[in-house]
Protein backbone atom coordinates (compact mmCIF):
# COMPACT_ATOMS: atom_id res chain seq x y z
CA UNK A 1 0.00 0.00 0.00
CA UNK A 2 1.18 3.63 -0.85
CA UNK A 3 1.93 5.99 2.25
CA UNK A 4 -0.45 8.38 1.15
CA UNK A 5 -3.07 5.39 1.09
CA UNK A 6 -2.03 4.18 4.27
CA UNK A 7 -2.24 8.00 5.65
CA UNK A 8 -5.88 8.52 4.29
CA UNK A 9 -6.81 5.56 6.06
CA UNK A 10 -5.77 6.23 9.29
CA UNK A 11 -6.61 9.74 8.96
CA UNK A 12 -10.24 8.13 8.38
CA UNK A 13 -10.05 5.61 10.82
CA UNK A 14 -9.34 8.85 13.37
CA UNK A 15 -12.31 10.67 12.48
CA UNK A 16 -14.56 7.02 12.64
CA UNK A 17 -13.76 6.63 16.03
CA UNK A 18 -14.42 10.09 17.02
CA UNK A 19 -18.25 9.68 15.32
CA UNK A 20 -18.49 6.68 16.99
CA UNK A 21 -17.35 7.53 19.99
CA UNK A 22 -14.47 5.96 20.29
CA UNK A 23 -11.73 7.53 21.91
CA UNK A 24 -8.37 7.04 19.78
CA UNK A 25 -5.76 5.64 22.88
CA UNK A 26 -2.03 4.94 21.65
CA UNK A 27 -2.84 1.09 21.99
CA UNK A 28 -5.76 1.29 19.48
CA UNK A 29 -4.06 3.42 17.25
CA UNK A 30 -1.21 1.17 17.00
CA UNK A 31 -3.02 -2.02 16.37
CA UNK A 32 -4.63 -0.01 13.58
CA UNK A 33 -1.43 0.72 12.00
CA UNK A 34 0.17 -2.62 12.48
CA UNK A 35 -3.09 -3.63 10.07
CA UNK A 36 -2.59 -1.05 7.78
CA UNK A 37 1.01 -1.98 7.17
CA UNK A 38 0.02 -5.88 6.30
CA UNK A 39 -1.15 -6.44 3.49
CA UNK A 40 -1.73 -9.84 4.42
CA UNK A 41 -4.92 -9.71 5.69
CA UNK A 42 -3.49 -10.63 8.99
CA UNK A 43 -4.86 -12.79 11.63
CA UNK A 44 -4.52 -11.27 15.18
CA UNK A 45 -2.08 -13.30 15.92
CA UNK A 46 0.28 -12.05 13.20
CA UNK A 47 -0.79 -8.50 14.70
CA UNK A 48 0.51 -9.46 17.74
CA UNK A 49 3.82 -10.96 16.87
CA UNK A 50 4.45 -7.68 14.76
CA UNK A 51 3.91 -5.39 17.77
CA UNK A 52 5.49 -7.56 20.17
CA UNK A 53 9.28 -6.65 19.91
CA UNK A 54 8.41 -2.91 20.30
CA UNK A 55 5.40 -2.52 22.13
CA UNK A 56 6.03 -6.10 25.15
CA UNK A 57 3.23 -4.41 27.03
CA UNK A 58 0.62 -5.19 24.81
CA UNK A 59 -1.03 -9.04 25.04
CA UNK A 60 -2.52 -11.32 22.50
CA UNK A 61 -5.72 -11.02 24.34
CA UNK A 62 -6.11 -6.74 23.97
CA UNK A 63 -5.13 -7.37 20.34
CA UNK A 64 -8.13 -9.57 19.88
CA UNK A 65 -10.31 -7.64 21.66
CA UNK A 66 -9.10 -4.23 19.53
CA UNK A 67 -10.04 -5.85 16.67
CA UNK A 68 -13.21 -7.38 17.29
CA UNK A 69 -14.11 -3.91 18.52
CA UNK A 70 -13.11 -2.20 15.69
CA UNK A 71 -15.17 -4.41 13.80
CA UNK A 72 -18.38 -3.86 15.71
CA UNK A 73 -17.60 -0.41 14.99
CA UNK A 74 -17.29 -0.36 11.09
CA UNK A 75 -13.78 0.83 11.62
CA UNK A 76 -11.84 -2.95 9.67
CA UNK A 77 -13.65 -5.80 8.29
CA UNK A 78 -13.49 -9.46 8.85
CA UNK A 79 -12.77 -11.38 5.55
CA UNK A 80 -15.07 -14.45 5.98
CA UNK A 81 -13.87 -16.81 8.65
CA UNK A 82 -11.43 -18.20 6.41
CA UNK A 83 -9.71 -21.91 7.06
CA UNK A 84 -10.77 -21.44 10.60
CA UNK A 85 -8.78 -18.77 10.97
CA UNK A 86 -10.03 -15.05 11.91
CA UNK A 87 -8.12 -12.62 9.40
CA UNK A 88 -8.67 -8.99 9.67
CA UNK A 89 -8.45 -6.04 6.66
CA UNK A 90 -8.26 -2.57 7.15
CA UNK A 91 -10.74 -1.83 4.24
CA UNK A 92 -13.99 -1.54 4.56
CA UNK A 93 -15.37 -0.15 1.34
CA UNK A 94 -16.95 -3.61 -0.83
CA UNK A 95 -14.03 -5.25 -2.58
CA UNK A 96 -13.10 -9.18 -3.29
CA UNK A 97 -10.63 -11.25 -2.60
CA UNK A 98 -7.97 -14.09 -3.91
CA UNK A 99 -7.26 -16.82 -1.40
CA UNK A 100 -4.52 -19.06 -1.54
CA UNK A 101 -5.66 -22.60 -0.37
CA UNK A 102 -2.32 -23.47 0.39
CA UNK A 103 -0.88 -20.87 1.67
CA UNK A 104 -3.78 -18.97 3.29
CA UNK A 105 -1.76 -15.86 1.23
CA UNK A 106 -5.15 -13.25 0.81
CA UNK A 107 -4.94 -10.72 -1.71
CA UNK A 108 -6.96 -7.76 -2.84
CA UNK A 109 -9.09 -7.63 -5.47
CA UNK A 110 -10.83 -4.44 -6.91
CA UNK A 111 -13.11 -5.24 -10.14
CA UNK A 112 -15.77 -3.12 -11.29
CA UNK A 113 -17.93 -6.02 -12.57
CA UNK A 114 -17.25 -7.78 -9.13
CA UNK A 115 -19.01 -4.58 -7.83
CA UNK A 116 -22.50 -4.44 -9.79
CA UNK A 117 -22.70 -8.37 -9.79
CA UNK A 118 -26.14 -9.31 -10.71
CA UNK A 119 -27.58 -10.91 -6.98
CA UNK A 120 -29.59 -13.86 -7.62
CA UNK A 121 -33.57 -13.71 -6.52
CA UNK A 122 -32.87 -16.27 -4.28
CA UNK A 123 -31.09 -14.21 -1.76
CA UNK A 124 -33.09 -10.97 -2.38
CA UNK A 125 -36.30 -12.52 -2.25
CA UNK A 126 -36.44 -12.88 1.43
CA UNK A 127 -33.81 -11.51 3.03
CA UNK A 128 -32.34 -7.71 2.85
CA UNK A 129 -28.70 -8.33 1.53
CA UNK A 130 -25.98 -6.06 3.34
CA UNK A 131 -23.16 -6.51 1.30
CA UNK A 132 -21.07 -9.25 -0.56
CA UNK A 133 -17.27 -10.24 -1.47
CA UNK A 134 -16.44 -12.87 -3.93
CA UNK A 135 -13.43 -15.59 -2.87
CA UNK A 136 -11.51 -17.10 -5.69
CA UNK A 137 -9.80 -19.98 -4.35
CA UNK A 138 -6.80 -20.54 -5.76
CA UNK A 139 -3.38 -22.16 -5.71
CA UNK A 140 -1.10 -19.13 -5.97
CA UNK A 141 2.35 -19.75 -8.21
CA UNK A 142 4.55 -19.76 -5.26
CA UNK A 143 2.78 -22.80 -3.72
CA UNK A 144 2.30 -24.43 -6.80
CA UNK A 145 6.24 -24.13 -7.70
CA UNK A 146 6.80 -26.07 -4.41
CA UNK A 147 5.39 -29.26 -5.59
ZN1 LIG B 1 -0.01 -20.11 -1.91
ZN1 LIG C 1 -9.16 -7.11 1.52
Amino acid sequence: MEATVKQKLVSEFIGKCRSEGLSVTPQRLLIYQALVDDTSHPSPEKVYQTLHADHPTISLATVYKTLETFQKHGLVSLVTTLHNTLRYDPKVKRHHHIVCVKCKKVIDLEDAELDALKIPKAVTRENNLIDYSVHFNVICAECREKK
